[in-house]
């Protein structure tokens, strides 16, 4: 047989996930070397339900093996390299790799590529702890993610009065959690916007502001946080808003912001905002001209919509576009996020929720069945080995 051909796929989460299930299936010549800073898939999706409701879902429903989804593969088609990209050297074709989280040079190995694949993904101040309470609503790097659940979960459970910033898709599922805990919560929602969820229709808009209401929480729109502040003596959070009021909580909750895991990334690459430039078949773009050699997929790319389900289409194509430089045929897939139709699921507690397909507004039962009941835990296997269409 001819030569493998190298291939490093940055990131495992769901978009690496996609490009290197869909690439193996597809091209026998294709030797992926996968490095992630964990060697545990994280479906962050659930995190509104579990970290508020840690009964609600076993961790074996959204922390998987990595490793052990690329089993049936040959020997030498797949190595999993548990580490975190710290350069990209393009003059040698290579990239270094710290090993653990102090990167020390003892700690750092170097792989080479033919072809390289950036699906590093974004964060949040919330995963960094950098803006109220520490949340794994991402994975992060090197950290035990159960241990992180965890202690997240325990910061919730005891907390009485919560303030959420920011009444986004992730401020309205995790108001409706918190809305319904044990305990008896007092949830302030704060809302930049006159509505809540700016993204969607104005039925769905006015759906998810009643459904809260009813469930008792406090939405205060056209208010910002302006600061957020931990005072260790009295163990609250003092929360600053644009009106001058100053709210004390147990804990607060930020649910704005997404940061681009770009650190190691060349800044040719990068548009003003830190997000890697691509052309439209998913190939990175560097001081205006596509690379021949390296893809960007999922949140990273500069792509509107930061969404899972931008993530399968987008894997698909870099994969069939990999699989054909490969074969060094010319057939050419391309990706263009406007063709997408725009959807948006949002479950309001247990049993109820809204969210639109296209124009359609959906009926409460329908997001329940769809993602309410088990928050589409029952997808997560799917992504894990890129069956998702
Ligand atoms: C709480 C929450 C709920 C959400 N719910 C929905 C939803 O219901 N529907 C929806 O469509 N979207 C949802 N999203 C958005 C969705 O999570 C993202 O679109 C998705 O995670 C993008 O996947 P990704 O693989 O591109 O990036 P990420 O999931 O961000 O993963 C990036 C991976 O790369 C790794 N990495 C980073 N830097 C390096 C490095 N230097 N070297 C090696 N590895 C690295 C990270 O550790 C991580 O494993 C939600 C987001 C959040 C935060």
């Amino acid at each position: 047989m001819s030569k493998p051909i190298s291939v490093i796929v940055i990131g495992g989460s769901h978009a690496g996930l996609a490009v290197s299930q869909k690439l193996l299936r597809q091209s026998p010549r294709a030797a992926i070397t996968l490095i992630n800073p964990s060697d545990e898939y994280y479906f962050n999706i659930a995190a509104p339900r579990f970290l508020v409701k840690p009964d609600s879902l076993p961790s074996s429903k959204y922390v998987y093996s990595i490793p052990a989804a690329f089993h049936e593969y040959p020997a030498g088609a797949f190595t999993f390299v548990k580490g975190l990209v710290t350069n990209i050297d393009y003059s040698t074709k290579s990239v270094l790799v710290a090993t653990s989280a102090d990167q020390t040079a003892d700690a750092t190995s170097s792989y080479s590529f033919d072809y390289l694949v950036i699906a590093s993904g974004s964060t949040t101040p919330a995963t960094l702890g950098q803006s109220g309470v520490k949340l794994p609503f991402k994975p992060t790097a090197f950290e035990d993610t159960r241990k992180a659940i965890q202690e997240a979960q325990e910061t919730l459970k005891a907390a009485r009065r919560i303030v959420i910033g920011g009444a986004g898709p992730l401020g309205v599922e995790i108001a409706g959690e918190l809305a319904e805990a044990p305990g008896s919560k007092k949830v302030t929602l704060v809302s930049r916007t006159k509505v809540l969820l700016e993204e969607a229709t104005k039925p769905v808009q006015k759906q998810a502001m009643s459904l809260l209401q009813r469930k008792d929480v406090d939405i205060l729109a056209e208010v910002t946080v302006d600061n957020a502040e931990y005072e260790t003596d009295s163990k609250t959070w003092k929360v600053k808003l644009s009106t001058g009021r100053v709210i004390t909580a147990d804990a607060y909750i930020a649910t704005t912001g997404t940061i681009p895991n770009n650190e190691f990334i060349p800044k040719s690459c990068l548009n003003p905002q830190g997000w890697v430039q691509v052309d439209e078949q998913l190939r990175v773009v560097e001081d205006g001209v596509s690379r021949s050699d390296t893809y960007a997929v999922g949140d990273i790319t500069c792509h509107p919509y930061r969404l899972l389900s931008r993530v399968s289409l987008q894997g698909e194509t870099v994969a069939s576009n990999l699989a054909a430089a490969i074969a060094k045929k010319n057939h050419v897939s391309t990706y263009s996020a406007e063709a997408q139709k725009k959807m948006m699921v949002v479950p309001v507690g247990q049993s109820t929720g809204t969210g639109h397909l296209g124009g359609w507004t959906l009926f409460g039962c329908l997001v329940w069945f769809f993602k309410g009941k088990d928050f589409l835990t029952y997808e997560a296997p799917k992504f894990l080995r890129g069956q998702m269409t």
